[in-house]
């Protein structure tokens, strides 16, 4: 989590970009450590009105980037907003875009939890579902693992791929301790590996132009780490911290934390997989033994 955000911090991207005919790139105005330069809003298709996939979080700055970025696309404005998920840096500009164009319908995988606090009414998708506009067909896929309600989008058009937070341009994808599943997630990189992805535009950072490898990369690193956590545990059981203290101990003591978040996540996924067991409730604090 700590390597993506410093890697991310430096990086910077222009406002807006036509990526391709059908894509056109607006950043968000939210850069920060854990959203890199911030968060990447698309807009898709090739007629007058486009789809929005992704709005930022709402920064006022936003607004005239996006108008940019219409005016770059050479359209005259949005038909639809489409969310990968439901974190606040991805659906937290819907309302500023409503009120600036019009009540536009919003289509997300449906997830009370995060949709009610925002008086959303969306329009709930699930895997398979298509949205159209002239010129794009995006396909819904259900990858749950970063966020219970994750989708990513298939550009059918151009055999491409919308990752939300699930691949970035830059670093690894943060599993969140509350909303995140590690064992969730490698099954959505699998299924994402079957959909054969040229381009991938990521929520966070730059096009990846072999979406395959960047995702094959993923998988490999956490096998890797999985591997790791399994080694260590062959000599004694640990807790999470105990691990990250051997496995990151040429990396600086502020990644810790992080590092055991994502330690935790690991003995989480090897606890569901039957390989080990914890000494007490709390998965963060537990010593955990192989079986
Ligand atoms: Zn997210």
């Amino acid at each position: 989590m700590n390597r993506t955000a410093q890697t991310m911090q430096g990086l910077s991207l222009p406002d807006t970009d036509v990526l391709s005919e059908q894509v056109t790139v607006a950043l968000g105005q939210n850069p920060s450590v854990f959203t890199g330069p911030g968060t990447n809003t698309y807009l898709i298709g090739t007629g007058p009105r486009r789809l929005l996939l992704d709005t930022g979080e709402g920064r006022e700055s936003y607004l005239s980037v996006l108008e940019s970025a219409i005016e770059s696309a050479g359209c005259q404005g949005i038909q639809e907003i489409v969310l990968t998920h439901g974190h606040r840096d991805h659906l937290g500009g819907v309302a500023q875009i409503r009120k600036r164009f019009g009540p536009l319908r919003v289509h997300k995988l449906r997830y009370p939890d995060f949709d009610d606090p925002h008086d959303l009414e969306a329009n709930p998708l699930s895997s398979g579902d298509r949205i159209e506009t002239e010129g794009a067909t995006l396909c819904a896929h259900h990858t749950p693992g970063h966020a219970p309600d994750h989708l990513v989008y298939v550009l059918e058009e151009e055999g491409s791929m919308f990752s939300g937070d699930n691949i970035l341009g830059v670093g690894t994808t943060v599993i969140p301790m509350e909303t995140g599943d590690l064992r969730q997630y490698m099954n959505s990189l699998e299924h994402m590996l079957g959909l054969s992805p040229k381009r991938i535009y990521p929520a966070h950072g730059p096009v990846i132009e072999d979406g395959c490898e960047k995702i094959r990369e993923y998988i490999s690193h956490r096998m890797a780490r999985e591997t790791q956590v399994v080694e260590c545990l062959k000599k004694k059981s640990l807790t999470p911290i105990e691990i990250v203290r051997i496995i990151y101990a040429s990396y600086p003591e502020n990644l810790y934390e992080a590092a055991t978040q994502s330690i935790t996540h690991h003995l989480l996924k090897l606890e569901q997989d039957n390989k080990v067991t914890r000494g007490s409730s709390n998965p963060t604090y537990a010593s955990w033994t192989l079986i």
